[in-house]
């Protein structure tokens, strides 16, 4: 058995950053679960199919050319053995993901695909439902979050137009692995820290709990 971190948050928590930094300090592989549903999002537009439109998005699936694969300790997504980078954060996706993660096929493909990537190896894996659905029994569980202005700015700093609020409200309500703290994460407020201090309390907790696992 290896080890999974779970880092899960809302849109612009800053999870990303801090979950990469944590997977290099412990020296695991650093998985974005967001690209895997961004990448599905991408393939749906890309084939003129509308999201609303479940059952013409479940019937693609098994046909999907989408690989879930590393580049060196960090997660990336092929699509016909060609990286996809700049594609995952475009206007159409940002607005279309929370329908297609929503979908309850769509989920369970993508969590299989992330639970693969455990039974190699040791994982940070950031998302929304990692400590709730993808590795309920890990110990090592993390909410982080900050408050909606800050989150706006963060994104608004990367030049991305995306509304942040509004994917909250729908990955929250949705009926599927929805947003929500595991009752047994630490809840991180990073508001008012920097990213060095949210990594070093990550890493000072988890270096606790496996000294007395
Ligand atoms: O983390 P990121 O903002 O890239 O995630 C994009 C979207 O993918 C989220 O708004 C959510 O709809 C979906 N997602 C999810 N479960 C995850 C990771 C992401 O539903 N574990």
């Amino acid at each position: 058995m290896f080890p999974a971190i779970a880092i899960d948050g809302p849109a612009a928590s800053g999870k990303s950053t801090v979950a990469r930094i944590v997977a290099e300090k412990l020296g695991y592989t650093f998985i974005n679960t967001g690209a895997m549903y961004r990448a599905m999002t991408w393939y749906v537009l890309s084939r003129g199919i509308s999201p609303a439109d479940t059952q013409a998005v479940i019937a693609l699936l098994p046909e999907a050319p989408l690989e879930f694969g590393k580049k060196g300790a960090v997660s990336i997504v092929l699509y016909n053995g060609r990286e996809l980078t700049d594609e995952l954060t475009g206007t159409e996706v940002n607005s279309n993901v929370s329908a297609i993660a929503a979908i309850p096929e769509v989920r369970e493909l993508l969590v299989n695909r992330q639970r693969e990537y455990n039974t190699r190896e040791a994982v940070v894996m950031e998302g929304r439902d990692i400590g709730t659905v993808v590795f309920p029994s890990t110990p090592f569980k993390y909410f982080v979050t900050a408050s909606e202005e800050v989150r706006q700015a963060r994104r608004a700093a990367q030049g991305q137009q995306d509304s942040i609020a509004e994917r909250d409200r729908k990955d929250s309500s949705r009926a599927a692995s929805p947003l929500t703290q595991a009752p047994d994460a630490r809840l991180i407020d990073t508001s008012d820290l920097t990213i060095d201090q949210v990594v070093a309390m990550i890493v000072d907790d988890i270096r606790t709990k496996t000294a007395l696992l």
